[in-house]
């Protein structure tokens, strides 16, 4: 007997640690719901969460088996859980974050100590960290030539789900348990509009993007409007979907590709997912990303800690409106489009001058995708405090960055209505209107609260100074 333990992983099919064909069986599967998560969980991601692990149930069931949840520490329920059903290892896939790696250990030798074998189980990447290095065993600290690697790097295929027989329901000493009800957990009800969680969801999503948009990702991704991305992010971040399976479809929609631009298309997809496991491969290596400078500067950044200024950042009411939309759509679907997460971050970070860490802290607890990585590593390439970053004299113009990918004003006027009359030229030049003007125009949108030239020649000054030049 054996227990698969789940966290990141909430599918049954393409799950290595589930499947670990030669690991003990049959299988019971278990969620802990663990209160030193759950203290810091965000209510989108919660909601998720529940949502994932309802529909892991119902898969579980329709194959005759259920779903074990608990709450309260993994170290104590593991241990009694496995002596209750006389279990002799302890499944799990590899987690990369300096607490849950942390976390691991500690349930390791705890499981160890009473005669249960742990085993952590690579899942999560399609390139585990430490496989693509330098040809002095280094690191890539430049994502180009990881890229590249990873392109060539042989990958796994989906597993098959485990056979029904392998499964377990429990029995009458280990009940099932309850799935939580949100408001038990952190909240009334969601505070955004979520998508269904759930494999089934993933699946139909990866299908409708493989069976076109695909084709066109590279063309559109840029532009919020278009919503040409595949929004797979709460999916990869929860595991509701495998990353192989993933990959295996983008490989079928390549073979599929009616012309060369539609397949550089899909090569384009990949390397976003290449961009997914080189943050891993940097979490890895450097925990402490979540926190701390990757790349530190010989002095401090003189960041302003205005408050103020935060405040109208988080709620959109900055005064530019491409910034504004994006924070909104945050508010509104706890995701926004990657292209606006650069526009917002860099906003805050050079605009604002505002320590990225701030940043930081709200998309982890606003994001139903917020990923330890993934986050950090936007962030710290946002504030040019990264391995790979921005260089911190390319700092966006918000204005420019508008037209160039909501040319017509599109998505500042689905996010933020008191500019759904403005004309687009209203839109980008917002910022430069006469005062007169913009009150006529929308009375009850901000004026910009910085001067665009005035806060990239501070941000450049801090810059230099931290540089010590
Ligand atoms: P698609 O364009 O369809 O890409 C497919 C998948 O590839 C994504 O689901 C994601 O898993 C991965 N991916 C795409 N872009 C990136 C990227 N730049 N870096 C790493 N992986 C990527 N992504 C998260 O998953 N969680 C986060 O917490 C997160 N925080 C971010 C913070 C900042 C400041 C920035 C600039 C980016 C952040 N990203 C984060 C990366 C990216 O914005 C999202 O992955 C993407 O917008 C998700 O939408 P999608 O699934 O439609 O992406």
């Amino acid at each position: 007997m054996r227990i698969h333990w789940h966290r990141r992983d909430l599918r049954v099919p393409d799950n290595r640690g589930l499947a670990s064909p030669e690991a003990p069986a049959p299988v019971l599967p278990v969620f802990v719901l663990d209160d030193a998560i759950l203290s810091h969980a965000s209510p989108p991601r919660v909601a998720f969460l529940l949502d994932a692990l309802d529909s892991l149930r119902e898969d579980y069931r329709d194959l005759g088996a259920d779903l074990t949840i608990r709450r309260g520490d993994p170290a104590n329920i593991l241990p009694d859980l496995a002596d209750a059903v006389g279990a002799t290892a302890v499944t799990a896939s590899a987690d990369y974050s300096g607490l849950a790696r942390q976390r691991d250990e500690r349930i390791a030798e705890t499981l160890g100590a009473e005669g249960v074998e742990p085993r952590f189980v690579e899942d999560g990447v399609l390139v585990p960290p430490g496989q693509i290095t330098t040809t002095q065993g280094d690191p890539y600290r430049v994502f180009s030539y990881y890229g590249d690697s990873w392109h060539d790097y042989p990958k796994r295929d989906p597993v098959p789900r485990p056979d029904e027989s392998t499964l377990s329901a429990g029995d009458d000493a280990v009940a099932p348990g309850e799935i939580p009800a949100l408001a038990d957990l952190c909240c009334a009800s969601p505070t955004a509009d979520l998508p269904s969680a759930g494999t089934g969801p993933a699946r139909e999503r990866l299908r409708r993007f493989c069976d076109g948009p695909i084709y066109e990702y590279a063309e559109r991704r840029d532009f919020p409007a278009a919503q040409a991305t595949s929004r797979l992010s709460p999916h990869l971040r929860f595991g509701t979907i495998g990353c192989r399976e993933v990959y295996r479809a983008t490989e079928q929609a390549a073979a599929e590709a009616p012309t060369e631009a539609a397949h550089e298309s899909v090569r384009e997809f990949q390397t976003q997912l290449a961009w997914r496991d080189f943050y891993v491969e940097q979490l890895s290596n450097h925990p402490s990303m979540v926190s701390t400078n990757l790349d530190p500067f010989p002095a401090a950044i003189e960041w302003t800690d205005d408050e103020t200024a935060f405040e109208a950042w988080t709620e959109g009411m900055t005064g530019y409106p491409i910034v504004d939309a994006g924070m909104r759509q945050l508010q509104r679907e706890a995701w926004m489009h990657n292209r606006v997460r650069m526009i917002v971050a860099s906003f805050l970070t050079k605009d604002l001058r505002i320590d990225w860490r701030w940043g930081y802290a709200w998309f982890r607890e606003k994001l139903v995708d917020h990923d330890p990585a993934n986050d950090a590593g936007g962030w710290q390439w946002a504030a040019s405090t990264g391995t790979d970053a921005q260089p911190f004299f390319r700092i966006f113009n918000p204005a420019t960055q508008a037209e160039d990918y909501d040319p017509d004003g599109e998505y500042v006027r689905e996010y933020v209505p008191e500019l759904a009359d403005a004309s687009t030229m209203q839109i980008h030049e917002w910022p430069d209107l006469d005062e007169a003007v913009r009150r006529s125009v929308a009375p009850d949108y901000p004026s910009p609260i910085v001067d665009h030239a005035e806060a990239r020649e501070a941000a450049l000054s801090m810059f230099r100074t931290a540089r010590g030049e």
